[in-house]
């Protein structure tokens, strides 16, 4: 096992990664903003966490996780107040389409969901005790951060502060890095919209206490890993630190990681390009979850990744060539005994591919280790040269390796019919499948060639091949 070594953004480091308590890591991420449906950039960032979180606990570290969903903010109040819905009823859809989309994409569930509207409370004790420190000022009803006041204003970010005037203060949640102003913590309500009464008076709470105080209420005041998307670091991450460092006079958090943008063919996603994706978008085009999965997965997270339709494709082999390994482990017969040679090789695979992931989530070394090793094994067992004795070590490798990349498992179809995609085209569930091929081997032992080619067609006609081994047994697959 290589130790754990993760880019930390405030340094602009790579760090060994220890977490501060015990075994224990505590981990925030930013969760999506519930006005629309996740596209897949934001998906490229909750795939990310996952595989990190997936690792983590491979390498046998408890988890305590948040991700908050914010389901107040500048649009929300904007589109359900012009949509005349409460604000719970306006992005109630899109927190369910969100969540069926984790699923989907086998994003793990963190130990805590919360949502902003239900932890208000915490926001105005949050800006309550910044009040008390002087850290704030009203002005028409709304509450302000006074960024002068916080010495390390900018240390995340690195925004140059020069030129900035003091008292020039901004409402919007969302602002360039070219003006880093005194941003609002509470906002007096404007007619029409909703509002809470307070003990700070009515209205709303800005975006960025919202993260502060919720990381802080379920995590304790310094946590060890905060993710999020590279263009959350300014000004979301930096006014998080300047509220919550000024509240608690500690480290908000230890360790920042943050995941580079996606482009789409090289290009800026935009609605207006006509290259912005939703994950329903790219299933309506009869694409796989666990392809988009690889896809995103493959690119470690630092790196831009450009996601192209090429690409998707290949992943779809990819995925598909690690299930065959699978299969080929699972239903042929191999000679007896192992090889030292073998079981070495297959070590190899597994170091490296910790290696790879333990070296900032490096996702492709990693991936280049089992594939390197799938593609020898597949050598070997054509040459019949692998040993039966040698294949649960290859299951076990494998079996690592979906914990962390969580693809191998054929459920496709069904993950695509629970949101609505397929239909009957989603074919039909294993054990059908095992029950014809079943019948067909039999139809074959008796000598009737009809009926085992009469169920060959039937199954290709709904979707799946068979494949004859050598050995004699059946290998089938979906399309
Ligand atoms: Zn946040």
């Amino acid at each position: 096992m290589h130790e754990i070594q993760v880019h930390n953004t405030l340094s602009g480091k790579v760090e060994p990664f220890v977490p501060l308590k015990g075994n224990t890591v505590h981990m925030y991420t930013c969760g999506p903003t519930v006005y629309d449906f996740a596209h897949i950039g934001n998906f490229r960032t909750f795939v990310f966490q996952d595989i990190l979180r997936r690792f983590l606990k491979l390498r046998g570290f408890e988890l305590t996780h948040v991700m908050n969903l914010t389901d107040v903010d500048d649009r929300i109040i904007a589109n359900s107040a012009a949509a005349g819905v409460s604000i719970r009823e306006y992005t109630e859809k899109y927190v369910q389409a969100f969540f069926a989309d984790c699923k989907t994409l086998s994003v793990q569930s963190p130990e805590h969901w919360i949502r902003a509207t239900e932890n208000i409370d915490s926001m105005v004790e949050l800006i309550q005790r910044l009040q008390k420190k002087t850290y704030t000022y009203d002005s028409e009803g709304s509450i302000y951060y006074r960024i002068a006041k916080f010495k390390d204003y900018g240390k995340l970010s690195k925004v140059d502060l020069s030129g900035i005037q003091a008292g020039a203060r901004v409402d919007n949640d969302r602002y360039e890095k070219e003006s880093a102003r005194d941003f609002a913590l509470w906002k007096a309500p404007k007619p029409g919209e909703h509002f809470w009464e307070t003990s700070l008076g009515p209205g709303r709470p800005g975006w960025h206490i919202e993260c502060s105080a919720m990381a802080m209420k379920y995590l304790g005041e310094t946590i060890d890993i905060h993710t999020g998307g590279i263009d959350l670091a300014f000004p979301h991450h930096e006014n998080e630190i300047a509220q919550s460092e000024a509240a608690t006079g500690k480290p908000f958090v230890r360790y920042w990681l943050h995941a580079e943008h996606l482009l789409v063919e090289g290009e800026k996603m935009s609605k207006s390009l006509g290259n912005f994706f939703t994950l329903r978008d790219l299933f309506g085009k009869g694409y796989k979850p666990s392809a988009l999965r690889f896809a995103l997965a493959s690119v470690p997270y630092r790196r831009q990744l450009n996601f192209t339709f090429d690409g998707l494709q290949q992943a779809t082999s990819s995925v598909e060539r690690l299930r065959n390994f699978a299969a080929r482990l699972k239903n042929e017969k191999f000679p007896a005994g192992k090889r030292a040679a073998m079981e070495d090789r297959i070590a190899k695979a597994a170091s490296d591919f910790d290696a790879g992931l333990s070296d900032d989530l490096n996702t492709a070394q990693a991936l280049a280790a089992v594939f390197d090793f799938v593609r020898e094994a597949n050598i070997a067992m054509d040459k019949g040269e692998f040993r039966q004795g040698e294949v649960k070590a290859a299951q076990d490798l494998l079996a690592t390796f979906d914990k962390v990349f969580a693809v191998l498992e054929d459920n496709d179809g069904a993950k695509l019919k629970v949101l609505g995609y397929g239909g009957d085209e989603g074919g039909p569930d294993d054990a059908e499948i095992e029950k014809l091929v079943a019948e067909r081997q039999a139809a074959r032992q008796r000598r009737d060639f009809a009926e085992s080619d009469r169920i060959r067609k039937e199954l290709l006609g709904r979707g799946i091949i068979l494949e004859d081994t050598k050995d004699g047994s059946v290998r089938w697959k979906r399309k």
